[in-house]
């Protein structure tokens, strides 16, 4: 290979140090005198003493990623889920570069990732410079943690290979576009947990070729779970927001998403909010609790509205000060703080294994945003046998379980929508149980035996489906009062709760959903005028069968 390091390469940096702008300068000299180092923080946990030890999948991923380098590709994604040990594989790669005398530079797109990179190949016993503003120091290593914003700016060190962690953020970044082709030739691997963003298999002319050649899957996430590496998750989908007039935009990523500024309108609201608390209250009381919210507005109601139920709730967002931060995160760690709440800065980096319930209550689109959010509860810990999903977003079943196994190839950038706007799907989308609101994809729940009748079943003419439309956009209110009439029938007559829900839909052609369980006092003519219709014509259907028999 024509880019190997000599070793006076690797002695004498040929990094260009008076390429940037003033700035800098002084803080090249600063290498000697160590200032913020970002490795003599406190560690946030979890990463464990530094193991030379892969797992069978690692190691299997390091000799593909080895094998497709030599066989000619010269930029290559791995896909490594969250909880699969991406950051292992990652120094497994850059240990196997420096043992032959190369270097190499660990890029990252945030401060506290690269922060994070730091002190984790510290822990690992990795020596190493890092890049990054004023913390820039020992250029001089042969291993680089970078920020891809000062390498941007101050040009790419003199490298043999190129790592780059959360790769999925590379295809919209005219950063990290701009630093690869102007590295031509030098080996790249891409570091994702989620790989599906939009064009990072496109073909760019100033490279030569797609972004990223060809992907290496170490593992995916029901192989994890089946290994024990994940831990598998119920899902229970209560109430989603309405997302009707929503604008939606491409995000960061490439997906077309619900634009961030307009979500909260469609989710922040007060009987939303306090459907959220109830059920955490049903189904997740006395459980860590991670919550993902549409704004910083929304968060904080939700917030709100656990202190008003008794639960100790706090909200974090990039506003928070590191201080402040660290120690609501330490409150969370020791159960002193049973729900964590924010807008997306958790769903990157923070690794709370204890964590079991999650709640969604940002609506997304966006299959990259979704799997990191679900990322947080998946880890396994001695607590807990699976994890919990109480979705108030519409995402499980809009996006399918967050343990499926997703795309496995690049995507090469042609429009999606040509094909329908949709990825399409092998198995059918999951849906909410319409009694306990469990989510599953079989008909029968598996939690409360509940059995929706089979539409096809019912014999139902023209002039009613049209009826059934009418009534399915009748106003809330009196889909409630019908409601709760039927909850005075199913308790007055020992109905099995199922009931309420099948009679609901026989009459407004929708499942019943947001209604509140208030029990009717009475009960109109118009509720058992209809309830007598159905049994008269469920016995002559019957009749009919058996005659027919
Ligand atoms: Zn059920």
């Amino acid at each position: 290979m024509e880019n190997m390091s000599t070793a006076s390469d690797v002695l004498a940096p040929r990094y260009p140090l008076a390429r940037a702008s003033g700035d800098c300068a002084s803080n090249w000299d600063a290498s000697k005198k160590r200032r913020v180092n970002p490795e003599d923080q406190p560690g946030q946990g979890g990463a464990g003493p530094g193991t030379l030890s892969l797992r069978p999948y690692q190691s299997l991923a390091v000799q593909n990623l080895r094998r497709a380098l030599a066989g000619g590709i010269v930029r290559e994604m791995l896909c490594s889920p969250t909880g699969s040990g991406k950051t292992e594989i990652g120094m497994a790669l850059v240990r196997g570069a420096r043992s032959k005398g190369k270097r190499v530079v660990f890029l990252c797109n945030r401060v506290h990732l690269v922060e994070q990179t730091a002190r984790r190949f510290k822990k690992a016993g990795i020596d190493h410079g890092v890049i990054q503003g004023e913390n820039t120091t020992r250029v001089y290593e042969s291993v680089l943690v970078g920020s891809i914003q000062t390498i941007a700016r101050r040009g790419m060190p003199a490298v043999d290979l190129i790592i780059i962690d959360e790769a999925h953020t590379v295809a919209g970044s005219k950063e990290y576009r701009a630093v690869i082709a102007a590295a031509k030739g030098i080996p790249v691997i891409g570091l994702s947990a989620t790989p599906y963003a939009r064009g990072l298999g496109k073909h760019y002319d100033e490279l030569g070729g797609p972004l990223f050649e060809h992907m290496t899957v170490a593992a995916t996430i029901p192989d994890l779970i089946e290994a024990g590496y994940l831990v598998d998750c119920d899902v229970y989908a209560p109430s989603e927001p309405d997302m009707t007039g929503i604008k939606q935009a491409r995000n960061a990523f490439g997906d077309i998403d619900y634009t961030d500024t307009d979500v909260g309108r469609a989710a922040n609201k007060p009987e939303l909010v306090g459907d959220i608390v109830t059920h955490w209250l049903r189904l997740a009381r006395g459980t860590p609790t991670v919550c993902f919210a549409a704004n910083i507005a929304h968060s904080k109601h939700i917030v709100e509205r656990f202190h008003v139920a008794g639960v100790s709730a706090e909200h974090i967002d990039c506003y928070t000060d590191e201080e402040e931060r660290r120690a609501i995160l330490a409150r969370v760690e020791t159960g002193e703080t049973m729900v964590i709440s924010n807008v997306g800065i958790l769903a990157e980096g923070w690794d709370f294994p204890a964590c079991r319930t999650l709640i969604l209550a940002r609506p997304t689109r966006s299959l990259i945003r979704y799997i990191q959010m679900a990322g947080r509860v998946l880890r396994p810990h001695a607590s807990k046998e699976r994890a919990l999903i109480l979705d108030h977003s519409g995402s499980v079943t809009r996006l399918g379980f967050p343990t499926e196994e997703f795309p496995l190839e690049l995507d090469d950038g042609t429009p999606r929508d040509a094909k329908g706007g949709q990825e399409k799907r092998e198995t059918p989308l999951p849906k909410a149980c319409p009694s306990c609101s469990y989510v599953k994809t079989v008909h029968k729940c598996p939690v409360c035996g509940f059995e929706p009748e089979r539409r096809a079943n019912v014999d139902v003419r023209a002039g009613d489906l049209v009826q059934v439309a009418k009534k399915s956009k009748a106003p809330k209110m009196e889909k409630q009062d019908f409601y709760s009439q039927l909850l005075r029938v199913a308790s007055s007559k020992n109905y099995k709760p199922g009931w309420v829900a099948n009679k609901y839909r026989e009459y407004f052609g929708v499942w019943p959903h947001g209604m509140e369980d208030v029990i009717a006092h009475e009960v109109s003519p118009q509720v058992s005028g209809f309830l007598m219709h159905l049994q008269i014509r469920n016995a002559k259907a019957k009749g009919d069968k058996h005659a027919g028999a």
